[in-house]
């Protein structure tokens, strides 16, 4: 496994303009692990209740996602609200219930202790840390968090943060992890911190991309209908990695650049429909097309 993806896998209630759905499958690790699947066999680690539907399960397994890190527990699956309004890059999270997330205390399976590529996706800080520490020699690592983990568990975050190479956050988190409204100022800050590369992702209007000698700028596919944008931000970063996994290269400028690209159109494609819906349908030649009208896009 040279790629393994630690999140959450869950039940989301969403409601934005275009409606509500209850208990649609959602979770951070669920959305990167089927973004990352496009490129590479991703590895997965998490946990599920009783009451995750074997349907899902399959479907990552169709995908050829590894679940040998999935644990199934008595209990009820990780659980959150959010509703967002007519800004799709604003939203408000009305519930989170973790329930066996509480206390996942997960112990790696050997082979994902070697695995190349870490992906810390949004959970708890600490079992971030705790899973990290068992991998034994990751080439790369990277994390992403929410502003839940920013606000409560600050202290454990900013450990983690020391030990990673790329940190994907949106403009908020960083904001507030900062103290910084100026993106630049505050990636920056973050590069003092730990991390090498910084992805500080900015919902319809793209992300940018900060390095130590690297400002990379990318615009959002231009959509004109963001049914529910849930889910963006993991798929961008299961995009990036899973194509980093891919070529094999951690380090090459331009590679990054493509990677970014790659993260943003997953991104781009997520959002078309609620939940994981639109990855049932999307293919690598879906994802190639939009690659190259989005280089078409940017050429001048
Ligand atoms: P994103 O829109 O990319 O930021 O990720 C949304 C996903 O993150 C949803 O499917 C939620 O189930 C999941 N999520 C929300 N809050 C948390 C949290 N505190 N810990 C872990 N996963 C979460």
């Amino acid at each position: 496994m040279s790629l393994i993806i630690v999140g959450s896998l869950a039940f989301d209630t969403i409601e934005t303009p275009f409606g509500r759905r209850e208990k649609i499958v959602g979770g951070s690790g669920t959305y990167c692990a089927l973004a990352a699947s496009f490129f590479t066999r991703p590895g997965i680690v998490g946990v599920v209740g009783e009451d995750f539907p074997e349907e899902t399960v399959e479907f990552l397994k169709r995908r050829k996602i590894d679940i040998q890190g999935l644990e199934v527990r008595p209990g009820k699956s990780f659980f959150w609200e959010g509703h967002y309004g007519e800004d799709p890059n604003l939203r408000t999270t009305i519930r989170t219930e973790p329930n066996v997330y509480e206390d996942f205390k997960p112990q790696l399976p050997p082979e994902y202790r070697k695995s190349e590529i870490v992906f810390l996706a949004n959970i708890d800080p600490d079992q971030q840390d705790e899973i990290l520490n068992q991998v034994e020699k990751p080439k790369l690592v990277a994390m992403d968090t929410i502003n839940l983990w920013i606000n409560q568990k600050r202290d454990s975050l900013l450990k983690v943060l020391e030990k990673v190479d790329f940190y994907f956050a949106n403009d908020e988190e960083v904001r507030l992890l900062t103290d910084e409204k100026n993106l630049i100022k505050a990636g920056k800050k973050i590069l003092e911190g730990g991390p090498s590369l910084v992805v500080i992702k900015k919902g319809e209007h793209g992300a940018l991309v900060l390095g130590k000698d690297l400002v990379f700028g990318i615009l959002a596919h231009p959509c004109e209908e963001v049914i529910d944008p849930t889910g963006a931000g993991d798929s961008f970063a299961g995009g990036f990695l899973g194509y980093l996994d891919k070529i094999k290269d951690f380090s090459d400028e331009k590679e990054i650049r493509r990677a970014a690209v790659f993260g943003s159109v997953l991104a781009s494609f997520v959002i078309e429909d609620f939940g994981i819906n639109r990855f049932k349908s999307l293919s690598l030649e879906e994802i190639e097309n939009r690659f190259a009208q989005f280089k078409k896009l940017v050429s001048f």
